[in-house]
């Protein structure tokens, strides 16, 4: 499975957001109120429909 890094300068400014990109087709969407230190499995829904795992990190 494939991995992504985001931190908090990913997020939105006005919202608890954070920009997502899937690492197999670039399809970019939104992920809401992501919990600091928690690893997530995404699904690219709008995209290619593949699974992969985003870490959130402050830092
Ligand atoms: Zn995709």
């Amino acid at each position: 499975m494939e991995k992504i890094y985001r931190t908090y300068e990913d997020t939105e400014v006005s919202s608890i957001a954070v920009n997502v990109e899937c690492p197999y087709c670039k399809e970019e969407w939104q992920e809401s109120d992501p919990v600091c230190g928690e690893s997530y499995n995404l699904i690219c829904e709008d995209g290619c429909g593949k699974e992969f795992k985003m870490y959130f990190d402050a830092s």
